[in-house]
């Protein structure tokens, strides 16, 4: 029961450690392949990276909301269903009223 206590304890600290060790190879590889210079805009592009990940997963929880909400109100004559969100459309639209994506003949 000790000896398995202490052996945790040891580990957590190895894993701490290995983790620093890590993150500063990380650093000097990073340094390295994109030069200290180029490191705030690598880091830049990766919050943008992140921000529209941030966006799209956003927009896909709206979007079920969305549809129920237009979806309801949809025109009766509508027979055009859009491929891309399933929304219907007037006969006559040649894009989709909903999200933009051109309507097949
Ligand atoms: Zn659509």
């Amino acid at each position: 029961m000790v000896e398995r206590g202490a052996a945790t304890r040891i580990s957590l600290a190895v894993l701490v450690r290995l983790a620093l060790v890590i993150l500063t190879f990380v650093l000097i590889i990073v340094l390295i392949v994109f030069g200290a210079g180029k490191l705030p805009t690598v880091f830049g592009q990766l919050g943008k990276g992140v921000r529209t990940f941030r966006d799209e997963a956003e927009k896909k929880d709206s979007e079920p909301l969305a549809s129920t909400a237009t979806g309801a109100a949809a025109a009766p004559g509508a027979s055009k269903y859009c491929s891309s969100c399933g929304k219907p459309n007037a006969n006559g639209a040649k894009f989709c009223a909903s999200c933009g994506t051109p309507l097949a003949a």
